[in-house]
């Protein structure tokens, strides 16, 4: 099947042909490094690192490029409010944008450019664009000439004469349309600068992504993606820009990512509920971040909550006991001899052959992450159907089942950035985190399960029920079995 992707650019799903046969080129539009990054970024980098990774996995070479905005008047303001100089605010939130994709488990994308080193680049860019008449300086400013472009709006489906007419934008003398944008701002006063032809400035917001992308991947390239946000201005004018510039086509492909609310209520700073990457990871395992964001469809919204998020970690949960239980059985030897009855593997067969095919006819249909995630399910409803199967003396037909699922649960989960630990391991970290939430001790628990034993022996029933009821009223349950008694999570 060929992969098909829903481009914003022509409102319609296609077929993903890149310019270079086997090779893609991706630019996304990284973080204004002015503050932490929270859930959304953490939406966006993820949807984006799954892309990047089923394109690998499709065989494509992958140049994957995000950048750093570090000059912009978030940083400036920032770096005034803490009286730095705006490289140190930059630096700084580079440096946890990093740590906070680290602990998501992130795959580093080929090139991370910033804009501050790209400026001579820029300033060229803005001077083609005045050579060729889409763009005119006044007072130090540079601005784009809208009308000059003949397709402008045509990423965001506008219309200039709407655009103008619907527009509350400031009235700006200096403009010739209210709609033209900055492609160079004059410097005001104790604010960073750059020399250029028009006087001491710093670049305007749009030109570094045109001049980044179109430096690493080429003037046209295959895929540029971003947060719906971004769709209008930046895209559009990014757009303007580059083409007006080169004249020829920009991206191909435009792929952008939904919203993420929070308990139903869109995340705003005036809201106060924007929530950090740091903060999420506090409290859930990155996987368990991963599973809940691409669990919708990336063009769909998603619904942050307590309740989704227990989900998505009970779902995980369930994958790590699936896997750890395959793991324990594959290691028993074959009882193909030992067994009389022969159990029907038809049905489970067919589930476990033809995940892979429907992974990809998933992930083709514009990486339907929830389809796929869906098929995730399904195998592990069979694979559990295996087990119980083999009651402990798997046959060599269902151990070659139960070895091919639970490859597939490690090949293909890679590609969602899903099942990278040792299962035993996350089994008992999530226990001990389990624990913790209750505000219990592990040590409270078996000094329980103790004087439980003790109570059992001397026949004294009622204190040993009170002991397995008090723990159970606390979401503890004993299992009593031949190997004594354990504890484990309701
Ligand atoms: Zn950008």
């Amino acid at each position: 099947m060929t992969l098909r992707i829903y481009n914003t650019l022509t409102g319609k799903k296609e077929d993903f042909v890149p310019l270079q046969e086997g090779k893609v080129g991706m630019y996304v539009c990284g973080v204004t490094v002015y503050d932490l990054s929270h859930i959304g970024h953490a939406r966006s980098t993820v949807v984006f690192d799954t892309i990047y990774r089923y394109l690998r996995y499709r065989s494509y070479d992958v140049t994957y490029v995000r950048n750093f905005t570090d000059i912009d008047d978030k940083i400036i303001k920032r770096a005034n409010k803490d009286g730095v100089n705006y490289r140190v605010i930059a630096e700084k939130y580079i440096h946890e944008f990093n740590v906070d994709m680290g602990s998501l488990g992130l795959e580093k994308p080929t090139l991370e450019p910033k804009a501050t080193d790209h400026i001579p680049e820029m300033i060229q860019l803005v001077s083609t664009l005045m050579d060729k008449g889409y763009a005119y300086q006044s007072n130090g400013d540079v601005f784009f000439s809208v009308e000059k472009f003949a397709d402008y709006g045509k990423l965001s489906k506008r219309n200039l004469e709407e655009m103008e007419a619907g527009a509350r934008v400031e009235i700006d003398e200096k403009k010739r349309n209210p709609m033209d944008f900055a492609l160079w701002k004059a410097s005001k006063p104790k604010e960073p600068f750059w020399e250029s032809p028009w006087g001491q400035g710093r670049p305007g917001w749009h030109i570094e992504c045109s001049v980044m992308s179109q430096k690493y991947l080429g003037e046209s390239f295959d895929i540029h993606g971003g947060g719906r946000d971004l769709i209008f201005p930046h895209h559009e004018n990014e757009t303007a820009q580059s083409e007006g510039a080169s004249g020829k086509p920009f991206a191909k492909y435009w792929i952008h990512n939904g919203f993420v609310n929070i308990n139903k209520e869109k995340m705003s700073k005036s809201l106060g509920n924007i929530l950090t990457i740091k903060e999420i990871v506090q409290h859930w395992h990155p996987e368990v971040i991963r599973l809940f964001l691409l669990s919708q469809h990336y063009r769909s919204p998603v619904d942050f909550s307590e309740e989704s998020l227990l989900e998505a970690k009970s779902s995980l949960d369930r994958f790590y006991t699936t896997m750890k239980a395959l793991q324990d059985e594959l290691a028993k030897p074959d009882a193909s001899t030992s067994r009389t009855d022969v159990p029907s593997l038809a049905e489970h067969h067919q589930a476990v052959e033809s995940f892979q095919s429907k992974i990809e006819e998933a992930m083709d249909d514009d990486f339907n992450t929830a389809l796929a995630l869906g098929y995730f399910h399904t195998l592990l409803t069979h694979l559990n159907a295996l087990l119980d199967l083999s009651k402990g003396k798997p046959t060599q037909d269902i151990a070659s089942l139960l070895h091919k699922g639970l490859d597939h649960l490690l090949k293909f989960g890679w590609i969602f950035g899903l099942f990278r630990e040792e299962p035993k391991q996350y089994l008992a970290m999530a226990k001990r985190e389990g624990l913790k939430k209750l505000s219990v001790s592990e040590e409270e628990v078996l000094k329980l399960i103790e004087e439980r034993i003790v109570a059992r022996k001397g026949k004294h029933w009622k204190r040993a029920d009170e002991i397995r009821n008090d723990l159970l009223s606390k979401g503890i349950v004993l299992e009593d079995g031949p190997t004594g008694t354990h504890w484990k999570l309701k």
